[in-house]
């Protein structure tokens, strides 16, 4: 891990970033959330929207680079920088080096999935054409707190869920004859 301090503001615009992972978490998408930075100003920002929008590509990352684009009225983001609390996968690392933004924060690792550092190196690899400063572990813990919880969660449902189904079968023995009578 790259040994950072971070400054008063940078925290601020992760917190920003954790807030709109918040907003997430109590939809029930995945808590990831993103913020991109101009001039001091938060010009985009975006949380994962993948369940409610049936969109595989609604990334956090994604839909702040939108914001940011429309905002600026311009594909280049390179007086930028995008704060993201998870870190970005190979689709978003794609979109940050796309938009030319110098700069990233993320939070804490994605070992499944993660494309700065825990399993390519996307933005950092210098046969790309554009190559990106990255800052890893600003508000990590908070950040894949809110990880953990909301899978957490996510596995007491899918448990319960499932209890209820069994439930459901021993209660009604006829439905399930006829079920396995189809197969
Ligand atoms: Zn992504």
């Amino acid at each position: 891990m790259r040994e950072q301090t971070y400054t008063v503001q940078q925290r601020h615009y992760m917190e920003e970033a954790l807030f709109e992972a918040e907003q997430a978490a109590v939809i029930g998408e995945v808590p990831i959330g993103s913020v991109i930075v101009h001039d001091g100003q938060i010009i985009g920002r975006g949380h994962n929207l993948r369940e409610h929008g049936h969109d595989a590509t609604l990334h956090a990352e994604i839909r702040a680079i939108e914001e940011a684009c429309a905002t600026l009225q311009s594909w280049r983001l390179n007086d930028c920088q995008l704060y993201v609390t998870i870190e970005p996968c190979l689709m978003c690392s794609g979109a940050i080096i796309n938009a030319r933004i110098p700069e990233v924060f993320y939070g804490a690792r994605d070992p499944k999935a993660g494309a700065v550092d825990s399993l390519y190196a996307t933005l950092t690899d210098s046969r790309l054409n554009h190559t990106v400063a990255v800052h890893e572990g600003l508000l990590a813990k908070d950040a894949g707190e809110r990880m953990v919880a909301f899978f957490k969660a996510a596995r007491r449902r899918q448990k319960a869920a499932k209890k209820a189904r069994k439930a459901a079968q021993v209660s009604a023995p006829d439905k399930l004859l006829d079920s396995t009578k189809k197969s």
